[in-house]
């Protein structure tokens, strides 16, 4: 009871619903007790990039407006 207490829920991907069990009810496929994974770091990296990027230039953009004026 304490084991399955402390085990994590498990995902079956070919029912796209998440299971108490080992093995899905619905489709009988062994599950893995895993939770899905974590967004990877290089995804956040690539946000971080992306947003300095766009912010530098934005600040590119607006000394161009006053080099203008
Ligand atoms: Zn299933």
């Amino acid at each position: 009871m304490a084991d399955s207490a402390a085990r994590a829920q498990a995902w079956c991907e070919a029912c796209g619903a998440w299971r108490e069990e080992d093995e899905c009810p619905s489709c009988g496929q062994l599950l893995l007790d895993e939770e899905p994974p974590p967004i990877p770091w290089h995804f956040k990296f690539l946000v971080v990039a992306t947003v300095l990027y766009l912010g530098w230039r934005a600040v590119q953009g607006i000394l161009w407006l006053v080099g203008r004026l």
